[in-house]
């Protein structure tokens, strides 16, 4: 079944790759980018996005609203493993522009327009989605579903040993949208770390497709994969793509559990530690917690999308590439 996403993201690397998901699944229709302050500067993200849009061929068919340029709360915090987020890499200036509505206001209004039609994906900081929640406290159960990257189930973080990335820079946002009663499923870092790590020769077979989307992957993906082996990880990992994935794809999740799931906010060492309690008699589930997936049929899933013929104006086949 076609299902109608809006995608919230930090755009950087993976998060580019999870758009081609929304722009090239068969299952998906990308309706709407949705920006917000995360994994490197700002309106690098809109152009990562816009960028990626036109790699896929589909300039000027999807908007792109920026939102909520630092967390609630905090100072913005920079992720350190993607560069500039386009692995650094001299693209051509992508066409068009991001649209003037902001991000939350957007959100409101296109899940008002389609209730329970709409399902989100958030792979960035939550801080788009919980001044939407602020603004609208019944917006959750207007949106058919919410996948969130974030998180990491009693496992240890990619920032500090309690934090993964997204929770740990608006902890306060996390907390806001996890007690919010959005029809919840959370991706971990910990799945990710597991079941979603392509070591050099997965990616070398992603390199051999030699099309527009590939090429683009390979450059892209070279800082994540330079950053992870660097901390002892032996491949990159694919969150965001793997949370975009499995909203269009369900068949690719092999084992999920309900689970109450929410985050730290005051700990003086465990700032964004997410507490996933898993004793259902103890402490109602608010989230669905994908804990095993088919990690080869993701892979091939991957392969199909970026071997998505894309027209010959894509970026990557432009220029020095
Ligand atoms: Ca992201």
């Amino acid at each position: 079944m076609t299902r109608r996403i809006i995608i919230d993201t930090d755009t950087a690397a993976d998060d580019c790759f999870a758009l081609f998901v929304g722009l090239c699944h068969p299952e998906a229709q990308l309706e709407a980018v949705t920006i917000v302050a995360g994994n490197v500067e700002f309106d690098q993200q809109i152009e990562n996005a816009l960028l990626a849009l036109d790699t896929a061929g589909r300039s000027g068919t999807v908007p792109v609203y920026p939102g909520c340029r630092k967390p609630m709360l905090r100072p913005w915090h920079r992720a350190s493993a993607h560069g500039d987020g386009k692995g650094n890499w001299d693209f051509p200036k992508p066409p068009g522009g991001a649209e003037s509505e902001h991000a939350v206001d957007a959100l409101l209004r296109l899940v008002d327009e389609s209730p329970g039609e709409i399902d989100i994906v958030a792979i960035g900081p939550l801080t788009n989605l919980a001044a939407a929640v602020v603004q609208d406290p019944d917006f959750p159960r207007k949106v058919r579903s919410l996948f969130i990257m974030g998180g990491c189930n009693n496992s240890v973080g990619n920032v500090t040993a309690a934090a993964e990335y997204n929770f740990y820079v608006d902890p306060e946002a996390a907390r806001i949208v996890l007690r919010a009663g959005f029809a919840t499923t959370i991706v971990t870092w910990t799945l990710t770390l597991a079941q979603a790590l392509w070591d050099r020769e997965r990616l070398k077979k992603i390199e051999a497709l030699d099309t527009p989307l590939s090429r683009f992957f390979s450059i892209v993906n070279q800082p994540t994969l330079e950053a992870d082996e660097a901390r002892g990880i032996m491949g990159s990992t694919h969150p965001d793509s793997l949370t975009a994935m499995l909203l269009v794809q369900p068949d690719l999740v092999k084992r999920a559990g309900r689970c109450h799931v929410d985050v730290e906010t005051q700990g003086e060492l465990t700032r964004g530690y997410s507490l996933f309690d898993w004793r259902a008699d103890r402490n109602p589930p608010n989230a669905t917690v994908v804990e095993e997936i088919d990690t080869e049929g993701f892979f091939a899933a991957m392969v199909e999308i970026l071997s998505t013929s894309t027209g010959e104006n894509a970026p990557s086949t432009r220029e020095s590439v």
